[in-house]
């Protein structure tokens, strides 16, 4: 499909669950048509189209493993293919695999490194040169305030965090001339299923908000970026945290 007659699109990896969820019912309100991003879960993947359908908005949901160099180039190929250029990627999808480094198997290290670092090559990288030819865009990738101060038990999660925001400052260097912006997002701690377990009443007394925030106030931020307005904004790591850092 050419790009004179393309509707403008999203892709939101990780947009079947949690942040994923809110930042792909945001994008599709800007409008835009969708792509719901997911690993496995695929009803919760439909569920999510199913919403922006309803609300009068336009998606489709795309299964390919973000770690996965050749699903997620495959992946990309026949979107690329079929919807023309994208106007957005939100790099939302993410994984922990919490435990303290004296224990840390190098599988737990991998895995989270490339769920959450290598995921922003496989995915961004195939979109790129397309991007910069059309001359605008925007790209999102959410990152965590454990990538800002370092989490006691989340080497691996910390690490690939910061490395991303190291990504986002240098691509947003490369592609600013053509009109493409690239942020980073960094929530601290959400209500979503990845902090389903961690004991929130403690947790709570250090954030000053006292309470954890909500997948929506993550993405009225994404859809902040996603906006007209925010031409002029690239190359920043905006926090969403109720105060914590
Ligand atoms: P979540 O509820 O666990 O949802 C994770 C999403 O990512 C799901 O849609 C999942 O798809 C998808 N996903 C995981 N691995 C994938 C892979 N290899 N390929 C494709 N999709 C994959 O997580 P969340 O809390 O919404 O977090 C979203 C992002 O925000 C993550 O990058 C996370 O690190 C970051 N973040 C979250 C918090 C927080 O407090 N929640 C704080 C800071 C940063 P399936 O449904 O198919 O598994």
């Amino acid at each position: 499909m050419s790009d004179d007659t393309s509707e403008d699109w999203a892709l939101v990896t990780g947009g079947s669950r949690g942040i994923g969820r809110a930042v792909a019912l945001a994008a599709a309100a800007h409008p835009l048509h969708v792509v719901v991003n997911y690993r496995s879960n695929e009803d919760k993947a439909r569920e999510v189209v199913d919403a922006i359908r309803q609300a009068g908005g336009s998606a489709e949901a795309a299964a390919f493993d973000v770690a996965d160099p050749d699903a997620s180039a495959r992946g990309a190929e026949q979107l690329l293919e079929r919807l023309g250029t994208p106007y957005a990627i939100i790099n939302n999808a993410g994984i922990l695999k919490d435990g303290l480094m004296v224990w840390m198997t190098r599988e737990d290290w991998s895995r989270v490194i490339s769920t959450n670092l290598d995921s922003f090559y496989n995915v961004t990288q195939p979109f790129l040169k397309a991007m910069l030819g059309r001359r605008r865009g925007r790209i999102v990738n959410m990152t965590s305030t454990a990538g800002q101060v370092g989490n006691a038990g989340q080497v691996n999660y910390s690490a690939s965090k910061a490395g991303l925001i190291g990504a986002t400052l240098a691509l947003a260097k490369e592609v600013a001339k053509r009109h493409i912006t690239v942020n980073a997002v960094a929530p601290g701690f959400i209500e979503t299923d990845m902090t389903a377990e961690l004991p929130e009443a403690t947790l709570r007394e250090a954030i000053p908000a006292r309470r954890f925030g909500q997948a929506q106030e993550v993405a009225a931020v994404v859809a902040f970026l996603l906006s007209e307005g925010a031409s002029y904004v690239t190359g920043q790591v905006i926090g969403v945290n109720g105060g914590l850092a």
